[in-house]
């Protein structure tokens, strides 16, 4: 249950074996794709004779895709394709985290493979400078998948005092919290903020604002690395949308979304015409809003806890129980970004933001 029992590990050992120097001109590149779930992260390290600046400058890679849901095993090399260098908060030094998307033994993108056709519409899409900013909502979890730091039989107080909260009787887990924060900056993730949210152990980071494909692609590498803080930790992440039933609220992944002329002087006209064509597209949205096709969703999507219901769209200024709320100082202002409320908090940010751009910018089917 805490950190120090989990067998196998010993912070301070570990810390004399990495005090080691590390010979000069030798990377350790951790190579990290999504899997055949479309929600979990894989990752596994080799090392350069080179320090990569970019992440084409590192080889294509391979690796055993019938043990991550990804192939059958009579034909299982599956390639990774290098897309985005980070920094490694973990190794440190030259070290690097690098996010790779995922090929076919014929060069046709995996099944979860979502960044590929995400890619091309912001390609298409670049003129409208599309930026997001998701909120990643999460729970964090003992290893028994019971909320980190409530009664083992019985419940916490109900919510009230949890959202943004103080202290230790309001907050579980805030080492994790603050040590992911730090780590996705030394990253170079655009991290813009961190909450604690209304469920007590329930927490959230922002990430944005991210122009096109960078959005998926620093929120998929700042999840890979609060699994890794929380592994640290003995600490196990949720990104289920309604992790426990009742009168608890769910985890979504609001989608910030804005093009060029949403932020230009009256911008609201720009923002009101989407929110009509978002309104047409309702279904096909939630369709890509969670890796179920909404199934998941609609566990959390239920109306209450400061959501809309599934099946009906609806907007509104400062409206937190709207499918699509405009902030009130963008009404102010006349200008500004939409909130997509409707994401799920383990959807894929790929899906979700190609999802908004060939409906209010290109104006097609997906
Ligand atoms: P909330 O009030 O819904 O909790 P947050 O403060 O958690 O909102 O998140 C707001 C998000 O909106 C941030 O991630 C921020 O980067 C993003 N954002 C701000 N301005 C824009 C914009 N013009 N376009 C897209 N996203 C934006
Ligand atoms: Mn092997
Ligand atoms: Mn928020
Ligand atoms: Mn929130
Ligand atoms: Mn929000």
């Amino acid at each position: 249950m805490l950190a120090n029992s989990q067998p196998g590990t010993n912070k301070e050992v570990l810390k004399r074996h990495l005090e080691l120097e590390q010979p000069k001109g030798l990377v350790q590149v951790e190579y990290v794709w999504i899997d055949g779930t479309g929600e979990g992260v894989r990752s596994k390290c080799r090392t350069l004779d080179f320090e990569p600046k970019e992440a084409k400058e590192c080889p294509v890679w391979n690796f055993d895709g019938s043990s991550t849901g990804q192939s059958e095993g009579s034909n299982s090399d599956m390639y990774l394709h290098p897309v985005a260098l980070f920094r490694d908060p973990f190794r440190r030094g030259p070290n690097k985290l690098l996010l790779c998307d995922v090929y076919k033994y014929n060069q046709e993108p995996t099944e979860t493979n979502n960044r590929k056709s995400c890619a091309d519409v912001m390609r298409r899409a670049s003129e409208a400078h599309p930026w997001f900013g998701i909120e990643q909502e999460y729970v964090l979890l003992d290893y028994d998948d019971h909320p980190l730091g409530w009664p083992k039989n019985g419940f916490p107080g109900p919510q009230g005092p949890y959202y943004c909260g103080v202290g230790a009787n309001k907050v579980y887990g805030r080492d994790v919290v603050e040590a992911h924060y730090r780590a996705c900056l030394y990253a170079g993730v655009n991290v813009s903020g961190c909450n604690a949210e209304v469920m007590p152990s329930q927490w959230e980071f922002q990430v944005g604002p991210c122009e096109g494909i960078s959005m998926g692609d620093e929120l998929w590498i700042a999840r890979y690395i609060l699994y890794r803080v929380a592994e640290d930790f003995g600490v196990v992440v949720s990104l289920d949308p309604k992790p426990q039933t009742g009168h608890w609220n769910g985890s979504g992944a609001h989608c910030n979304y804005s093009t060029l002329a949403m932020r230009e002087k009256g911008g609201l006209k720009a923002i009101e015409a989407a929110i009509t064509d978002l309104e047409k597209k309702h279904m096909e949205h939630i369709r890509v809003y969670d890796p179920r096709g909404g199934e998941d969703n609609a566990r959390r999507l239920c109306g209450s806890f400061e959501t809309s219901k599934i099946d009906s769209f609806s907007a509104g200024v400062a409206n937190r129980g709207a499918s699509v709320r405009i902030p009130r100082q963008v009404a102010a202002d006349e200008k500004g970004y939409l909130e997509d409320r409707r994401p799920s908090s383990n959807c894929d940010p790929y899906r979700v933001t190609e999802a908004l751009v060939r409906t209010t910018v290109l104006h097609e089917d997906f």
